[in-house]
Order: structure tokens, then sequence, then C-alpha cells
């Protein structure tokens, strides 16, 4: 096929750095999952025992590097939500739960952030989620950790929240109610997954309100690390 004319310049491809490698991991899909810690579920309102909530934020929601995150506009409460992700290097459909691991790249922190408050209205009313999760800027990731492959399968990651020096969230990622294996089995048996798929696989208790100058520190303790300052509405994103 002819390399096509396109009639603008087409939108960048967003990656995230690679602890140990001057690479850098070009993201194809940002899937997401809500309610996957039983305590968190409770604090929405939910039940711990529910299928897993799936959703996706595009590309450009993605921030990398420690770039800043302006504060989002026409929002009341902008909500941070720590959680571990997930990076792969493979994927097909119908994924047994013992494969999953085979096509796992790498091991991330974020923040699923959210506008709480537009997700609210939303729910009351029965409508889709995008505007509350899908927005600009929305999904901040630290540097990935290569999968080790021998011992991830019983890793129990540890996740940590620090906003301007102060705890929020922290949680070991054995406290899913679904853990990696069944999560990316479930997505699977829906969606045919790919090289370069994130998975946001759901926030611990304690979520709660940034403002603007706040300083995030999200870490998979031990391993990687994410800066998010949060910049006043209208700022540049230094994306
Ligand atoms: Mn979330």
């Amino acid at each position: 096929m002819p390399h096509p004319s396109y009639c603008h310049p087409p939108a960048t491809i967003r990656s995230l750095p690679i602890l140990g490698s001057r690479n850098r991991y070009p993201v194809r899909a940002i899937y997401c999952v809500g309610r996957n810690y039983a305590d968190h579920a409770r604090e929405m309102g939910s039940n711990p025992v529910d299928p897993p909530c799936f959703f996706m934020k595009p590309p450009h929601a993605l921030v990398t590097d420690d770039a800043p995150v302006p504060y989002p506009p026409e929002t009341r409460a902008l909500h941070h939500e720590v959680e571990l992700v997930i990076a792969l290097k493979s994927g097909g459909r119908n994924i047994p739960p013992d494969a999953v691991w085979d096509h796992i790249f790498g091991y991330a922190v974020g923040l699923d952030l959210t506008r709480r408050d537009i997700q609210n209205e939303l729910k009351k009313k029965g409508q889709p989620w995008e505007l509350a999760k899908s927005f600009a800027g929305s999904a901040p990731c630290s540097p990935l950790l290569v999968a080790s492959h021998s011992s991830d399968s019983d890793s129990p990651w540890h996740l940590r929240l620090t906003v301007n020096g102060i705890v929020r969230q922290e949680a070991r990622s054995s406290q899913m109610i679904w853990p990696l294996d069944r999560l990316v089995a479930e997505l699977s048996r829906y969606e045919t997954l790919e090289a370069g798929d994130l998975l946001f696989t759901g926030t611990p208790a304690g979520v709660g309100a940034l403002e603007p100058g706040d300083r995030c520190v999200a870490e998979l303790v031990g391993h990687t690390r994410l800066l998010c300052t949060i910049t006043p509405e209208g700022s540049r994103s230094g994306l």
C-alpha cells in the first residue's frame, strides 16, 4: 500500500519510558477497571462481588515523564485513584488465566484521575462515564518496570499514593477482587488484546480530592514511581 497522504499531521504516538532502557513503550489502547478492591467498592456504594466494570481512556489521556497536569475544566471534584498498571507485549482473544503472564511486558503505577462530581451526575442519569474518566491528561503513568516472569504471578505489589507528603492510599495487589490473570482473561473475552495495551487495574479505598498546587507521588514501592503536580486550570500541560 502506498504511503498515505494525510489531510493533517497524524496524532503523535504516546509512549512510556522503560526503566533500564533507552527504548520507549508505544501505547495502543488504555483499558481500565472499576471497583476491583472491596474497600473502594464499598466507599463508592457498590457491591464488591459484582463482575469487573471495564472502561477505556483515549491515548491522549496518558501523561508521562512526570509532566504536570492542569486541573480539568468544568470540574468541582477532581479525584485521585492510584492503580497498578500492566502493559502487554502481546495479546489475543480468550486468553486463559494461566497464559496471561506470557503476555505481560511490564508494570507501572498510574493515576486514574476522575471528575467525581460529573461521574456522580452521569451515574444518576444512567449515562456513559466518558466526560468523568476519559479527558485529556486523566491517565498519568510512571516508567515501566520490565516483568521478570518467574515471580510475577505471585508478586504482592505494594501501591502507595502521597499528596503533599501525606499518605492518601496504600494497598497490596493481593487485595484485588479480580487478580491480574483473571482480569486480563475476562477482558480478552470481549476485546482482542494487543501489544501496546495498558490496563489500569482498579483503585483501593482512600480516593479523594486534588487541588491546583497539589503534588502527588504514586509508587509501586521499591520499583517505580510517578510524580504528578496539579497546575491551575488552563495552564500549559507540558505534554
Ligand atoms: Mn479507577
